[in-house]
């Protein structure tokens, strides 16, 4: 490892961690699975070994649970005190910026996605980690209007132990969006990372140690949904789980939910976006975003505006330019910082071209892309920017999530017609409109059946915004105040005064 990871430039600390083989944190210890059993994380621009992760299994499970619940009865929620939990969240954000290259490195190597990207990705975990740091000392209940003889008011409390499960596209980033609010509300957790990308996470839980958390408060453990998810969807004494990934596990999380002690379940889930654009946009603006929206980290990306509507005076101009900046990215290893790094794995990979195959069959018309990028980049999961022509809603590659880089676009007259197309969905994660009328930008985002709405922008996010889908995206909004509403739950009081 060390030969090959200097001829990288990485920071010693990376190749490091790398050297050694993985633990899990549990109770404040450093741990292999009980099994013994591990299996490997790679480097998806090469395909090469990077690490060797434990697989925890019902066992590992159970000791973390057990860690986290003592920690909330004794310490987390009984003598640390708000202002404790929110100096240590910003600590910890201090050692992340710290540390922010490692992270870095980390992220690129076991994700793909460039360096400069997964830049992005740890500025918006410390600021995260921030963020909630200030809401730790401001969570408030409420005194309500009743008669004259009582007394009725309301807390916030913290919910126990939560499960937090991340998927591989940023993971880093959310695993912060979870970890912050559940901690800053005074919860103990049990962080599972992807199988696919466990390192940052285990790189945070050794920054979360530093920073000075008690033991058991944070715990991450490492294997795949079976049996480690579901160990944790299905556990008994989970409070409550929030889950980001597919829309077919979000709902297997909510029956195993239902049928152990009915968590409370939040779920941010899979999208396939509406981004539309009128014929009097700024179309300068709408040049410099579309690239981005259509294929930001590969595709891989739950906001990704993968369908695009374009009004018909303007619609050839957009598909010849957005096929010219597609044309035109920059793809290679994530440590070369390209524009585009490869898909997390060869099985996405084999979706995604599925996908192509399945748009060609259905009559889609091809204008850009489509093949795996072969030669010098052939042993890792490279692939080409694709865009697909249609005027059929109904295919299977514009109803579809793909969850590469794979856009389909095409033209409209009215905007009626456009808002019933955009709606024609079974997701409603985000949306996005480019127009200078402002009346009808918000009709818009009256009318169309989205989380979020991105009026001449778009994935602008912010700690403080709440984000969240509706229909089958999702359940709850995580980010800002909304989270700290999905972290407690809220206790009533009612006194009475008569003598
Ligand atoms: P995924 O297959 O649903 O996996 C997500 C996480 O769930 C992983 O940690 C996975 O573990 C775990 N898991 C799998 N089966 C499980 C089970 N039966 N019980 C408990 N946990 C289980 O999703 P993914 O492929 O990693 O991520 C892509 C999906 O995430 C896309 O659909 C995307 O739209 C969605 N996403 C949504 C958002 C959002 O905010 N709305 C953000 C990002 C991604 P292993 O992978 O280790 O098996
Ligand atoms: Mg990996």
């Amino acid at each position: 490892m060390k030969e090959l990871t200097k001829t990288m430039g990485l920071n010693d600390c990376t190749i490091d961690f790398l050297d050694n083989p993985a633990k899990m944190l549990i109770n404040g210890e450093w741990v292999s699975a009980q099994s013994g059993e591990t299996f490997k994380t790679i480097n998806p621009a090469d395909g090469s070994f990077l690490n060797e992760i434990p697989l925890a299994g019902i066992a590992d499970v159970n000791k973390a649970v057990n860690a986290a619940k003592k920690s909330f009865e004794t310490v987390w929620n009984n003598t640390t005190t708000p202002a404790d939990r929110a100096s240590l969240l910003w600590k910890l954000a201090d050692l992340m910026e710290r540390d922010k290259q490692i992270l870095m490195e980390l992220e690129t190597l076991d994700n793909g996605k460039p360096l400069e990207k997964a830049r992005y990705d740890v500025d918006s975990s410390i600021n995260h980690f921030r963020y909630y740091s200030g809401w730790a000392t401001k969570i408030e209940g409420n005194t309500l209007p009743v008669a004259n003889d009582s007394i009725a008011f309301t807390k916030r409390e913290p919910l126990g132990v939560t499960g937090l499960i991340v998927p591989w596209n940023f993971p880093l980033m959310i695993a912060s969006w979870k970890l912050a609010p559940a901690l800053a509300c005074g919860n103990c957790c049990v962080l599972k990372p992807a199988e696919q990308t466990s390192l940052s996470a285990l790189y945070l839980g050794k920054l979360i140690e530093e920073a000075g958390f008690p033991d058991g408060v944070v715990n991450i453990i490492t294997g795949p949904g079976l049996p480690t998810g579901q160990a944790i969807s299905s556990h008994m004494n989970i409070d409550k789980i929030s889950f980001t990934g597919s829309t077919k596990v979000g709902r297997q999380i909510m029956e195993a939910a239902a049928r152990s002690n009915l968590k409370k379940v939040s779920l941010e889930l899979g999208g396939k976006s509406p981004n539309i654009i009128f014929e009097d946009a700024n179309l300068d603006h709408v040049f410099e975003s579309i690239v981005w929206s259509s294929f930001y980290n590969t595709g891989q990306e739950c906001t990704l505006g993968s369908r695009i509507y374009v009004q018909r005076s303007i619609y050839q101009k957009v598909v010849d330019i957005l096929k010219t900046k597609a044309d035109s990215l920059k793809i290679n290893k994530g440590m070369l910082n390209p524009d585009l790094g490869p898909m997390i794995s060869e099985s996405q990979l084999q979706t995604v071209l599925k996908y192509i195959d399945i748009g060609i069959n259905e009559g889609a018309e091809l204008i850009t892309g489509g093949k795996r990028i072969q030669g010098e980049l052939g042993n890792g999961y490279f692939i080409e920017p694709t865009i697909f022509a249609h005027q059929n809603d109904q295919l299977q590659i514009v109803q579809e999530e793909i969850f590469g880089p794979v856009v389909v676009i095409s033209s409209f007259d009215t905007f009626d017609e456009v808002v019933a197309r955009a709606n024609n969905s079974i997701y409603g994660l985000a949306a996005a409109v480019w127009t200078n009328d402002i009346s009808k930008a918000h009709r818009f985002a009256n009318e169309v059946q989205s989380g979020t709405v991105w009026i001449n922008g778009y994935d602008m996010f912010d700690p403080s915004v709440p984000f969240g889908g509706f229909k089958q995206s999702g359940i709850g909004k995580e980010m800002g105040k909304s989270a700290i509403e999905l972290y407690t739950k809220e206790k009533t009081v009612w006194i009475g005064l008569k003598d």
